[in-house]
């Protein structure tokens, strides 16, 4: 008898401990709002041990044999209720990975959007709804009322190394202020405006950028980079003038060693711009 009792106090226990698991089960699917693979969870965490724990209860008051039975059926439902807890405590840590490779998932993606932007979903010229053409093997967003088509043609950026020039081997850098890459280093440059030839605007942006005048000597190599859908046209230059300033877009300007950079470098690219002329030994 005194088994018995133990037993049934056992079972409120293990009941209690239930309730709580099935309580934060229940905030955690609304949180997460997957509510099916959570009642699969309910069923084997509560459903299933309560049936059990029924018949097992109901069995015990009848006779000796069923006391028996009772007690075993009790001692398998404490067991079957442990894993279900232990259960949802592995399902909880799963279903928090799986969102949190969601989010990064769908950060990528909205990265990707912002980089790719503009993305036009009607015509500029006659606001009709753009449709996808192929030209060539390639899908371009075209109007079917009048003649435009969304080329999305890559715009061009010019980068520049500007050696210093005491000759020391050491490279112009900014420390940017802007998105993307706020905080990192980078080497000079920027778009290419309307009107401007490359050179040009290599000129321009490290004036604007660091207060340096340069005269370019010669352009080093193209890079395209598609997700960016941009053209990345790199530049050697000799500063001929000008004072290190900041700008609204830099939070440091100076000239620094590639084998002692000062952070971490904004951008592939780049790095392999630095680290391409260090190796060459160039001072020119
Ligand atoms: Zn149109």
């Amino acid at each position: 008898m005194v088994t018995l009792i133990s037993a049934h106090v056992f079972a409120v226990l293990l009941g209690t401990a239930e309730a709580l698991a099935l309580a934060a089960l229940a905030v955690t699917a609304i949180r997460q709002n997957r509510f099916r693979s959570y009642a699969r969870e309910v069923l084997k965490v509560a459903v299933i041990p309560s049936l059990i724990f029924g018949v097992g209860l109901l069995g015990s008051y009848a006779s000796i044999g069923n006391i028996l039975i009772g007690i075993a059926v009790l001692t398998a439902m404490s067991l079957l209720g442990g894993y279900g807890i232990f259960r949802l405590k592995s399902t909880k840590a799963d279903f928090e990975a799986k969102q949190a490779a969601e989010k990064a998932e769908a950060d990528r993606i909205a990265e990707e959007r912002r980089q790719r932007r503009p993305i036009f979903e009607f015509c500029p010229n006659c606001a009709t709804k753009l449709v996808e053409r192929d030209f060539n093997g390639k899908k371009k967003l075209a109007c079917p009322s009048c003649t435009f088509v969304h080329w999305d043609n890559p715009r061009e950026v010019a980068v520049v190394l500007v050696p210093a020039p005491d000759r020391s081997g050491r490279l112009l850098l900014i420390k940017r202020l802007i998105a993307p890459r706020i905080g990192c280093f980078a080497l000079p440059g920027g778009f290419v405006d309307k009107g401007e030839g490359p050179e040009e605007a290599a000129i321009r942006e490290v004036f604007e950028e660091t207060g340096i005048i340069v005269k370019i000597e010669r352009h080093l190599r193209s890079v395209p980079i598609p997700q960016a859908n941009q053209i990345l046209t790199f530049y050697l230059a000799t500063a001929i003038g000008g004072t290190l300033t900041n700008s609204h877009e830099t939070d440091a300007v100076d000239y620094y060693s590639p084998e002692a950079l000062p952070g971490e470098i904004a951008f592939p690219t780049h790095l392999e711009a630095i680290q391409t002329w260090a190796k060459q030994g160039n001072n020119a």
